[in-house]
Formats: structure tokens, C-alpha cells, sequence
């Protein structure tokens, strides 16, 4: 359990669950998940739900998660379970702190400011006039003739009166009234992808992963990050390097630049053209997520870098295998 951070965090990538649960992340479909509220089981989330099986659970998924460093969490609401039954239907009540009764009555406290009387509320009315119970006088303006003063509650059973009630929980479902000190009171949290698992995960196992699977799988050596000499004796790495035949060996290079932004600027092709002039290698691939500004574009073409704009994994994937299959160069 002594792992780093980061190779907790890759190992986790490779997992299926979080990988389709993340990629809804990456490709902007969700940027904060919330919780859903359900009155019956409290707050969940489906669109987890959808996504795990039925053995794990969503809360655990999300700790683990949450802990590796992949999500950052803040508080979105505190919730309360019945300690008997776990249900999330619960209501909240205000009792007389005597007798614990919940069938109480609330009313304010208003205050005669010149007189200093202090009564309920409804002993203030007459008609539609607002007058002291004590002195008489008819009070006109709020808070110079007279203000709240409070509330006060009565206990219809005990008739005991009170100025703070207790409050106490009733379970909707099976009945038992609780106190707070007896109630399961859990926080709920919204999630968000951390940064950093943003830039390892969309460089590492949405793009890299299943590009070295394909290259692989057409018979091609493969090396990531990839590390070649150059011509000037200086070594330049790129993110993947892949390797076909025996004898003669075709070079191709692959680098991917991704942008939070909505295009990727031209400086990755300045970078890969500064490598690749020097390398020399077959095949220049950027893939750049999701597309390149005009002026890479046309810095792409002039330096012989094959560019592949992508919005998503599977777009790239897709294009890559195009432009391998026919074998020739192609822009897109
Ligand atoms: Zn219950
Ligand atoms: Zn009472
Ligand atoms: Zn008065």
C-alpha cells in the first residue's frame, strides 16, 4: 500500500469502470457530478450507477477514486438516515424539550417599545390595528413603536411554554422518531476531475494506451515514450514511437498535444518539426485534441507532419488507423 500517488492513479486507469466513468469528464460531457436526490434512498449517482456493476458500490468507487488523487470532491449537502431502517425519509420535527411532544405551537413575541411590554404576537391584534395589551396605545411603525422580540413556542399537550424547541427526526418509513446524537448524518459530496489525473489520463490512457494497443496489433514494435537519436547526436523523446519491419526499419513518431482550450496552438508542431528535422524519422504523426489553430495547420503541411485533429479517443483511433491502413499521408 506504499504506492505513489501517480501509480495508483495509472493503475486505476486501466480499469474499464474508470475509464468510461472519467472519459465523460474528458470529453466534456459532465464537468461536475452531482448528486441526485431521491427521497427514498437519498442521495445517489446515476450516472455512475449506469456505469459500475451491480456488486460495486458508487460511494466506494468514488473514495477510491477521491483518495488515488482522480477526483476532488466538495461538500454538496449533509444528509440524515434513520439508524433503524437507513432510509433517507425523514422528517424533521420541533419539540417541546418537556415532554418531547411534537405538537407544539409557535408564535412570535412582539415588544411595545415605548412601554416595554413584551406579549404573543396575536395579543397585539385588534381588527386590523396592532395595539398594547398593557398601555393601549396603537402601534403604527415597525421597529419605532414596536418589533419582534422572538418567538415562543407552547406545548399543546403539556402546556408548558419554551423559546427553543428540541428537534427530533421521524422516519417516514418505519416510524421511529430519533434524536440527532442516534442519527447516521453522512456528508454528500459533488466530484470534479483533479487536473493532474486530467493530463495524465487523457495523455496516458485515452490516447497512448489504445494507440500502442493498435500499432501492436498491426505487428509494429512499439516504444512509449519513445527515445531516438538524432542526426546531431542529441536524443529527443517522443510519446510514441513504432517500429515496422526487420531489416529496413520504418520509423514513425507520434505526439499528441491536448488543450483545454478550443484548439491546440502551433507550438507543438514547432516542437515535433524542431525533433523530427533532426530524427528524420518515416512517419510524423500530432494528433492534437480536439483540433489544431489555422496556422499549425498550415505549419503542419509545410513540414511534412502528418496531423490528426480529434475531439474524442475513438476519433483518433480511428484516423490513425485510416492514415496507417492506406499507408499513405493524408491532413485529417
Ligand atoms: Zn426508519
Ligand atoms: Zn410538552
Ligand atoms: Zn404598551
Amino acid at each position: 500500500m506504499s504506492k505513489k500517488p501517480h501509480e495508483k492513479r495509472a493503475e486505476l486507469f486501466k480499469k474499464s469502470a474508470v475509464q468510461i466513468f472519467l472519459s465523460k469528464f474528458l470529453s466534456g460531457e459532465i464537468e461536475r457530478l452531482e448528486p441526485e436526490y431521491d427521497p427514498k434512498i437519498g442521495y445517489h449517482y446515476p450516472l455512475l450507477e449506469s456505469i459500475l456493476d451491480e456488486s460495486s458500490n458508487a460511494e466506494t468507487f468514488l473514495n477510491e477514486l477521491h483518495t488515488a488523487g482522480i477526483l476532488e470532491r466538495e461538500l454538496y449537502d449533509k444528509i440524515i438516515y434513520c439508524p433503524k431502517c437507513g432510509s433517507a425519509n425523514i422528517s424533521m420535527r420541533y419539540c417541546c424539550p418537556f415532554c418531547r411532544s411534537f405538537n407544539i405551537e409557535k408564535s412570535s413575541l412582539m415588544e411595545h417599545i415605548r412601554c416595554g411590554y413584551i406579549g404573543m404576537e396575536k395579543d397585539f391584534k385588534k381588527g386590523d390595528k396592532l395595539v398594547c395589551p398593557r398601555c393601549g396605545e396603537e402601534l403604527v411603525k415597525p421597529d419605532v413603536d414596536y418589533r419582534k422580540a422572538g418567538v415562543w413556542c407552547m406545548c399543546n399537550d403539556c402546556r408548558k411554554s419554551f423559546d427553543i424547541p428540541v428537534p427530533t427526526h421521524f422516519c417516514r418509513e418505519c416510524h421511529l422518531t430519533f434524536m440527532f446524537e442516534d442519527a447516521d448524518y453522512k456528508d454528500v459530496y459533488a466530484y470534479r476531475l483533479t487536473e493532474e489525473a486530467r493530463k495524465e489520463a487523457s495523455l496516458d490512457w485515452v490516447f497512448v494506451a489504445p494507440i500502442i494497443r493498435l500499432l501492436k496489433s498491426k505487428g509494429l514494435k512499439v516504444e512509449s515514450p519513445g527515445v531516438l537519436k538524432g542526426r546531431s547526436g542529441a536524443e529527443h523523446v517522443f510519446n510514441i514511437v513504432a517500429f515496422k519491419g526487420e531489416t529496413r526499419r520504418e520509423v514513425s513518431v507520434i505526439d499528441i498535444a491536448t488543450t483545454r482550450e478550443d484548439e491546440v496552438s502551433e507550438q507543438p508542431v514547432i516542437a515535433m518539426f524542431a525533433k523530427i528535422y533532426d530524427v528524420t524519422p518515416d512517419k510524423s504523426y500530432l494528433i492534437a485534441v480536439p483540433k489544431m489553430n489555422e496556422k499549425g495547420k498550415k505549419m503542419a503541411v509545410s513540414y511534412n507532419i502528418i496531423l490528426i485533429e480529434a475531439k474524442s479517443q475513438k476519433q483518433a483511433i480511428k484516423a490513425l488507423e485510416e492514415s496507417f491502413n492506406s499507408g499513405t499521408s493524408k491532413n485529417q
